[in-house]
């Protein structure tokens, strides 16, 4: 199943493929058998390796030192790393174009540029135990003589246990701005963050998702991205970006469960045949090609209109969209191919196993399917069909 990619992207697609099955895939069951955890020479040749290659410059302005690649390459990349389950292709950290928009040179020098060195990692603590779908932020900002006093509690930090800073969204208590929100860069050495809770989740990844507090946290002004007020006027492009690259993992996660149930199916026989000849495993198969060639089709679409330079409206409506699609598809493919495995795909070695709970909160985060779908349905009512 090719797409007509032209050779710029067939080639970041194959050096994604490469690094994806020769390094990471090997590692998976080790991974999986000991909480996510690889040994640390290994993760850290990962991480090399995934530096030396580009991915981490991908998204980086070249006057910053980056490749600043097409969406079209940058999908091309996710899609093949998205065959890899215990999210060992998270080897790396990624600089976005909407932070070199967003932050001050200091910044971009400080916490934005070392990611793509990996010399930092960051994390993102956006969600609250009250603000998931509704981002009603009651972490606090309270401007002093000092900085910003931040108190409260985040949830589901992910890659906490592993990242040096966070990006904190807090409410602003003072000042003409009081009431709105706004964007800073947390180191996670100061004092006052506190660990309340590491929650165990469905996959096995050692980027862990803990609950974090706030007491007293006192952050410098020059922390804060952007103006006060300017709240999440980044989080549109943070948001189309991260779901197009949700949509271009699971595009790559249903291809290997396809491909490794039709393996399994053409040597596996049951009643007097080969289970690749029963029409009740085709018709799972079927289904599950048809799919994914509709949620490739309109991922890898959706990117070219990024790089077309289409309005941002609509770029954002074709997100929502790709992330709705692909995400309930590749769940649904990883339903199917658990059960032409049958016993075998619900044991943990097996990668359909795994992938059935690891996509499953690709339907979650990044803004649950029901708010794609009213992301989707407003561009429709406020547009059209056609202005979409
Ligand atoms: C493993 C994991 C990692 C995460 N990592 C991070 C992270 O790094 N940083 C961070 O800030 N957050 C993170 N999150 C939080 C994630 O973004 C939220 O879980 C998500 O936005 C949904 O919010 P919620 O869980 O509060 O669900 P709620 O907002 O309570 O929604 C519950 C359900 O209600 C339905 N729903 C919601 N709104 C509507 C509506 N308007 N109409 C109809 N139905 C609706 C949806 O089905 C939704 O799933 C993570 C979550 C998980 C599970």
């Amino acid at each position: 199943m090719k797409l007509n990619l032209d050779n710029t992207a067939l080639q970041w697609q194959e050096k994604a493929r490469r690094f994806a099955e020769d390094e990471l895939i090997p590692c998976e069951i080790e991974a999986e058998m000991n909480g996510g955890r690889l040994p640390a020479e290994v993760s850290k040749r990962h991480k090399m390796m995934a530096i030396e290659l580009g991915f981490s410059s991908m998204d980086v302005p070249r006057e910053h030192g980056g490749l600043q690649l097409r969406t079209v390459d940058q999908v091309a990349v996710w899609e093949q790393l998205g065959h890899v389950t215990n999210a060992l292709c998270w080897c790396f950290s990624e600089p976005h174009q909407w932070m070199f928009e967003a932050c001050s040179e200091q910044q971009l020098q400080r916490y934005v540029l070392p990611l793509m060195s990996g010399e930092r990692k960051e994390c993102y603590a956006i969600t609250e135990a009250e603000s998931g779908s509704d981002v009603v932020i009651n972490t606090t900002a309270e401007l002093t003589d000092e900085g910003y006093l931040v108190n409260g509690e985040k949830w589901f930090v992910t890659s906490a246990n592993l990242a040096d800073y966070l990006f904190l969204q807090a409410k602003l208590t003072s000042g003409p701005h009081a009431g709105s929100d706004a964007m800073f860069f947390v180191d996670q050495n100061s004092a006052g963050i506190e660990q309340s809770r590491v929650p165990l989740f469905s996959h096995t990844f050692d980027h862990h998702h803990p609950e974090l507090r706030f007491n007293n946290v006192l952050v410098p002004v020059a922390n804060r991205i952007g103006d006060e007020g300017d709240g999440m006027s980044f989080s549109h492009s943070w948001f189309r970006r991260e779901r197009l690259m949700i949509a271009a993992r699971d595009c790559g996660a249903a291809a290997r469960l396809i491909e490794e149930a039709t393996a399994w199916a053409k040597q596996r026989e049951v009643d007097g045949g080969k289970l690749i000849d029963k029409q009740l495993v085709q018709a799972m198969l079927a289904d599950s090609v048809t799919e994914l060639w509709a949620a490739r089709l309109i991922t890898f679409e959706a990117a070219e209109a990024h790089d077309r330079g289409e309005d941002v409206k609509s770029l954002h409506a074709r997100c929502s969209i790709a992330k709705l699609y692909a995400s309930e598809a590749a769940y649904r493919i990883a339903d199917r191919a658990v059960q032409i495995f049958g016993g075998r795909g619900y044991m943990r070695e097996n990668c359909a196993e795994r992938f059935s709970r690891e996509i499953r909160v690709d339907r979650i985060w990044e803004g649950a399917s029901e708010v794609q779908r009213l992301v989707i349905a407003r561009a429709l009512a406020k547009r059209g069909l056609d202005g979409m």
